[in-house]
């Protein structure tokens, strides 16, 4: 009865919404009916303004609008020209067609979140589709309907900057986590007036560029694409994702942009997608200095018989489209696709019968329960990276604070927050004074760039009197994010020379990085008992370091990303090919220890650097807890399984440590001989299992060839028979392993 009762119901909810779907086509074409050519161009500008003009509305704007030349706007946040602006567009254009307002709202609106690469370090859905959804619910009190996220750029460089607005290295988490903030965003209703359209973004291999150098070119070839860089697209397609953003790079030597095939072909045609896709900002018009479109008006029409719908910035579209459709070179068709494409986005988000802000619609700004979740968040993303037995701290350990992100209420928000308002955020400093921690902060680096050492006698003496030092250390948030790529990425300004100055004092210390990347830290390492990674944590991070490092919460996060050695290691990434000289361990010839003229192959075979091996400096997956965990007796269901069944792969993991805790245990495979080379390993799933102290719990993962398939150089996409190694693991590069045949 109850089964019946609930189909039935989802039944009716889709019955619903198909006809609601129903209304919306034939309302697209009878508006289309009305445009004209002018209304219809509008549709697909796109208009950047600054968030910064004061004063009066520009007059220029009320009569683009009015004249039904514009779209949609980014960047407005003066509310009053919000309203006003769709005021006009509702009352006084030709159609009465609404506005979209648009805004980078990243990893929350006021409410600031970890950012992205934190998010994922997570590795939990619900955490990041209720991070979307409280960024929806603030941000749409302000009159922004449509936000640019989120990123699913596969980054596999932690020398670029716009790694930290990345959901990491793992296609599979990352469709996971796409899939969690398309849902978060638009709920499952677009036309509630709390949600936002997302926008996946940047469509595609944005995150490749080649050494990790913002904007720069990028090479993926068809498998590597289909295999790695179009999973996450693909997922957030399939949740609903209601627009896309064309990326800056040019890919195979075609830029994204005017890309015709990724745009048509894969988009379309592919994963029928039915919303709009948006350049990036100029991204168009950039295609002149990439090399691909001799001018504006070329660039223009790239694009559009690319089949780009809507143009960000650069006003390519609004200053060429009439005159190409008039020459024929593009034609009315392919406009008329393009503000079908807008006007559905723009239906589904109810715009036509709600065009304002709800009365009553505050976006409850900083509401308790959403600093709660924000705080979750923080906790969760966590990652203890070492740990000599020194946390957590007892209550009443004196502590000395020191370090340049103790007390940097901006700085802890991270990349991409020009709306939460520092004088929210809770530092680590405020969370300790607030709980009345015995401690002493002294910064002794006034910011993470600080090469002065005028600070380190100051923050020495302070050490006198406390049992650990607390360092508070990484980047500010603007090393990381866009165009912020580093060729280094180590502890930036003297920060090592003060913690090893604080290591001589004989003291133990915990070392808490604040960072839009992986830092790399091989040279401080010895020197420290305990490393916590805490990213860019958001409005909330102070309490959440303070409940970890007191023991009221346990560090929760695990790695999303190959923590390097060295920058010089990178690109790096767990899923890699062996070569043909594989490496079973990291033994590697110490560089000093060649002897002159001594012919190198007769020393070492793998694919390793001389002075710092093969291996990362922590694996993806990776991280610890407050307890420790065993893995037992790895079995599979059936030692040989036929195409479309399911195989239980599944051990036993017991907490052998002393307290409670939480273990994220994950699901690895290879596929050992394949008609193209596979990965060593890839992930294909995890789950969050809580254990007491001495409990044991059975994990089991069902799988079948679905979960085995991969397109190869033929773009045939398949599982192929032979034999798969598998994992249950903690990390990418340990666990238990056993295997079984696919027949
Ligand atoms: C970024 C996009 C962003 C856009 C609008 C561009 O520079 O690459 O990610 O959404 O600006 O602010």
């Amino acid at each position: 009865f109850i089964c019946f009762s609930a189909c039935s119901n989802k039944e009716s909810q889709s019955e619903s919404r198909s006809s609601e779907e129903d209304k919306i086509e034939s309302q697209i074409e009878d508006i289309l009916s009305k445009m004209t050519l002018q209304e219809k161009i509008g549709q697909t500008n796109l208009r950047g303004t600054s968030s910064r003009v004061k004063g009066e509305l520009p007059e220029e704007l009320k009569t683009a609008v009015r004249n039904g030349e514009i779209g949609a706007f980014l960047n407005v946040m003066n509310l009053d020209y919000v309203k006003e602006l769709q005021r006009i567009a509702v009352e006084e254009s030709p159609n009465g067609i609404p506005l979209i307002f648009a805004r980078d709202v990243i990893h929350g609106f006021k409410t600031v979140f970890p950012i992205p690469l934190g998010m994922a370090a997570s590795w939990d859905a619900e955490v990041a589709r209720k991070s979307s959804e409280i960024a929806a619910f603030e941000a749409s009190s302000a009159g922004i309907r449509w936000t640019f996220a989120p990123m699913l750029d596969i980054a596999r460089d932690s020398r670029w900057g716009r790694i930290a607005e990345s959901p990491g290295e793992d296609p599979y988490l990352a469709s996971i986590l796409g899939k969690a903030y398309i849902e978060g965003f638009q709920s499952d209703d677009l036309s509630n007036p709390t949600t936002m359209a997302a926008c996946a973004k940047h469509y595609i291999g944005y995150g490749a560029a080649i050494g990790g150098r913002d904007y720069n070119t990028v090479n993926i070839s068809e498998p590597l694409l289909r295999n790695v860089y179009l999973p996450p697209f693909k997922s957030a397609l399939d949740a609903g994702a209601a627009t896309v953003m064309s990326s800056f790079n040019e890919i195979n030597g075609i830029p994204a942009t005017g890309n015709e095939y990724l745009l048509k072909d894969v988009l379309r045609d592919e994963l029928n997608f039915d919303g709009f896709v948006v350049s990036d900002w100029d991204s168009t018009k950039e295609m002149i200095a990439h090399g691909y479109a001799r001018d504006d008006k070329h660039a223009a029409e790239l694009s559009a018989n690319a089949g780009l719908d809507m143009e960000m910035n650069s006003k390519v579209y609004e200053n060429h489209l009439k005159e190409l459709i008039d020459e024929g070179k593009v034609s009315l068709k392919q406009l008329d696709e393009f503000v079908k494409h807008i006007l559905r986005i723009k239906l589904r988000l109810n715009l036509f019968e709600k065009p304002y802000i709800p009365e009553n619609h505050t976006g409850n700004l900083y509401a308790e329960a959403h600093l709660k979740e924000a705080k979750k968040a923080a906790v969760k993303s966590t990652v203890l990276l070492k740990n000599e037995s020194i946390l957590p701290l007892a209550k009443d350990t004196k502590v000395a604070v020191i370090g340049p992100l103790a007390n940097k209420p901006h700085e802890q928000l991270g990349t991409w927050t020009f709306d939460g308002d520092k004088t929210h955020t809770v530092t680590p400093v405020d969370a300790f004074k607030k709980s009345e921690v015995n401690f002493q902060f002294v910064e002794g680096l006034t910011y993470s760039r600080d090469k002065s050492t005028n600070g380190f006698e100051e923050a020495i003496k302070a050490v006198n009197n406390a049992d650990v030092i607390l360092f508070f250390g990484g980047e500010e948030a603007i090393l990381s994010g866009e165009a912020h790529s580093r060729a280094n990425i180590d502890l930036p300004g003297a920060q090592t020379e003060l913690l090893k100055a604080l290591a001589q004092t004989g003291k133990p210390i915990v070392l808490i990085i604040m960072a839009g990347r992986p830092i790399t830290i091989t040279n401080i390492i010895d020197d420290v008992d305990a490393v916590l990674m805490a990213w860019h944590p958001g409005t909330m991070g102070g309490e959440a370091l303070h409940d970890i490092i007191f023991g009221r919460s346990e560090p929760q996060g695990r790695l999303p990303v190959s923590w390097p050695k060295a920058a010089g290691q990178l690109p790096y990434f767990y899923n890699h090919k062996n070569t043909g000289r594989p490496a079973e361990v990291d033994q590697f010839v110490q560089m000093d220890s060649i002897p002159i003229g001594v012919w190198q192959s007769s020393l070492g075979n793998d694919s390793h650097y001389l002075d710092i091996g093969y291996t990362p400096h922590f694996p993806f997956g990776y991280g610890l807890s407050y307890t420790d965990f065993e893995y037992e007796d790895i079995s599979v269901s059936k030692d040989t399984i036929s195409f479309n069944e399911d195989i239980t792969i599944k051990a036993y993991v017991k907490n052998t440590g002393k307290t409670s805790g939480k273990e994220i245990v994950q699901l690895y495979i290879q596929d050992v001989v394949g008609s193209i080379t596979r990965p060593i390993r890839e992930l294909k799933g995890f789950k969050h299992v809580s254990l007491k102290p001495g409990e044991i719990k059975e994990v089991s993962f069902t799988i079948s060839s679905v979960d085995l398939k991969f397109t190869n150089s033929k773009l045939i996409n398949n599982a192929e028979e032979g034999a798969f190694n598998v994992w249950i693991a903690p990390n990418a590069a340990s666990g238990l392993k056993t295997s079984f045949y696919l027949k």
